[in-house]
């Protein structure tokens, strides 16, 4: 009867040339830390072949109790469209709008419902989901008003702010110059996009987030900053952004302090005076 591997030397033997320059075997995975450069590599020969565990992982795997299958998610039926795992926040309707949003105070909100979008309302304040959300993958669709009024931060001026804390920046900007941390795509105040990919004032345009959240110890101290990637338009602007800090508007300086908040909390849009449009907006939640 044979052995299920002959010697250790069987067990982490290289059988090509070729295999030996590209893999480095390691027999345990305590030494994973000091070299950067490659995977942690352990070969393993069985009577029915030879396996290869990188990282610790069986490659190709097909014991889906030790190596689950993704989950089956099926997509919108168009680009843009509600994934079958999203929580969709509003649809268009003025009942999910009811559903989903209130004011900051957990009122109702005196936002609109126009032509199947969600209109800021001057001096109604932000309007938040009813829903708290962490670390997520969020889309958002946004028009600022198709008649032009105003210039810089007063032309078409919203706010999309994970966790109701940190914003990304809405804003027409559409041969509209403002300062770059505070054009459309700008986490506020911290991180200006790579471009500029706006439409033109009126027409519908997207975001599509993924974010992070912070991380606090009990003492209240960041552990782990938030990070952002936003693609506008299909367009990437942030990419795996760390946010050293807040968001908030704090004058000229715009030097404002992570300040520790709870694990979930809501997603909130800007009242800045401008009519601007929302619509097909979901989230999905992502585990961090
Ligand atoms: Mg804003």
């Amino acid at each position: 009867m044979q052995k299920k591997h002959s010697s250790i030397s069987d067990l982490f033997r290289i059988t090509t040339p070729a295999a030996a320059l590209a893999f480095s075997l390691v027999a345990s995975s305590s030494h994973a830390d000091e070299d950067m450069s490659k995977p942690v590599i352990k070969v393993e020969k069985k009577k029915d072949g030879t396996y290869m565990y990188i990282d610790g992982v069986k490659v190709h795997e097909t014991d889906t109790t030790k190596q689950p299958l993704p989950p089956v998610v099926t997509p919108g039926d168009k680009v843009g469209a509600p994934p079958s795992d999203a929580v969709v926040l509003f649809d268009g309707s003025e009942e999910s709008f009811k559903m989903n949003w209130t004011d900051t105070k957990g009122g109702d909100s005196k936002w609109k419902v126009v032509d199947g979008a969600l209109e800021s309302v001057r001096r109604a304040g932000y309007v938040q989901s009813k829903e708290k959300f962490g670390s997520c993958q969020l889309h958002i669709e946004w028009a600022s008003p198709a008649k032009v009024q105003g210039n810089g931060q007063g032309r078409g001026n919203s706010g999309v702010f994970l966790m109701g804390t940190y914003e990304i920046q809405v804003l027409d900007s559409y041969e509209n110059q403002t300062y770059a941390d505070g054009q459309a795509g700008a986490l506020y105040g911290r991180s200006k996009p790579k471009v500029n990919a706006s439409r033109k004032p009126g027409e519908w345009q997207s975001y599509d987030i993924i974010f992070h959240q912070p991380q606090f110890d009990k003492g209240g101290k960041v552990t782990k900053r938030a990070t952002f990637t936003v693609l506008h338009n299909g367009v990437l602007i942030q990419d795996h952004t760390v946010l050293s800090g807040g968001t908030g508007w704090n004058g000229p300086h715009a030097a404002t302090e992570y300040k520790a908040h709870a694990d979930k909390l809501p997603i909130s849009m800007q009242d800045h005076g401008n009519p601007v449009r929302f619509r097909n907006i979901w989230v999905r939640e992502l585990k961090d």
